[in-house]
């Protein structure tokens, strides 16, 4: 594609858990790109705020409740996207959440909460949009994962989860190259989020204190903002971004993995 059938013709991207946090920096980001933005959330309401910020900075948005853990809920959500805006040929798996807990303490439902919305949820997501991607000859799947997948205290469910997205975006990439697919998969620090801020708040800490503790631990010295992660994803989504798959990029402001 050609940078003038690019603007005649804009991507259209599909970015779950775009309601808030990372998700919706990267759909702003997208937006600011030129996509055009499905910003999928549990409930569509939830959306508004990232879709006015984007229409308001002259971008396109339409906003999707879906839950991406739900195999009906995920069919009709794509189907809607593909009705109201296009072929969705851009996929952002971010959708998340945390049961933190030591093993001890951690229930079924805490594992199986956490494993469906991180791991089943990008599983399903990848396969109802590569039905489009394939017939296109192109797509780009970007997976969140995380540097929880090397391990981390409290977090057995959410790190087995996303070491499972791991594996998943390499296999996808094997699979789905020939048809000019790229699968990718950023793996965050410490980002500045509702999430972080709700672990801290867990634990009785105040997220200030836990942020600034944070960055002397880390190499550039800060946590990371939403806006970092919206910055890679800007580039594993783009045009020229085709010769780079099966990745796990680390974003963490130094070496993890
Ligand atoms: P966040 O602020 O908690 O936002 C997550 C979004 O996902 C929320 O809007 C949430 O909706 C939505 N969501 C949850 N379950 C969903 C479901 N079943 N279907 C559709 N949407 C759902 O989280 P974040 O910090 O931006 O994290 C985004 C991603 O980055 C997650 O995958 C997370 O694991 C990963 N990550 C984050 C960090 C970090 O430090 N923040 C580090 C590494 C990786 P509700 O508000 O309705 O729950």
């Amino acid at each position: 594609m050609t940078p003038t059938d690019e603007a005649a013709a804009p991507r259209i991207a599909i970015v779950t858990g775009g309601a808030r946090g990372i998700g919706a920096a990267i759909a702003r980001r997208l937006a600011a790109d030129g996509l055009v933005v499905a910003v999928l959330d549990l409930e569509e309401a939830a959306c508004a705020g990232t879709v006015d910020a984007i229409r308001a900075a002259g971008g396109a948005a339409m906003a999707i409740g879906a839950d991406v853990s739900d195999e009906a809920g995920v069919v009709a959500a794509v189907d809607r996207v593909v009705s109201g805006l296009g072929v969705p040929t851009v996929l952002i798996n971010n959708a998340g959440i945390t049961r933190d807990n030591l093993l001890h303490k951690m229930t079924v439902s805490d594992w199986d909460a956490v494993g469906a919305v991180h791991l089943r949820g990008c599983f399903l997501m990848c396969r109802e949009t590569q039905r489009h991607m394939v017939p296109a000859r192109f797509g780009r799947i970007v997976n969140l994962s995380s540097v929880s997948a090397l391990g981390n205290r409290g977090q057995a469910n959410y790190s087995a989860a996303k070491a499972g997205v791991q594996g998943l975006t390499k296999t996808l990439a094997v699979e789905l190259g020939r048809f000019g697919i790229t699968v990718n998969a950023i793996a965050p620090g410490f980002i500045d989020t509702d999430m972080t801020a709700a672990t801290a708040a867990r634990m009785g800490m105040d997220f200030e204190e836990v942020k600034r503790r944070g960055a002397e631990q880390i190499p550039v010295g800060r946590v990371g903002q939403p806006e970092d992660i919206a910055h890679l994803a800007s580039y594993l989504v783009s045009e020229g971004s085709g010769f780079v798959s099966g990745q796990v990029v680390y974003a963490a402001g130094g070496p993890t993995g």
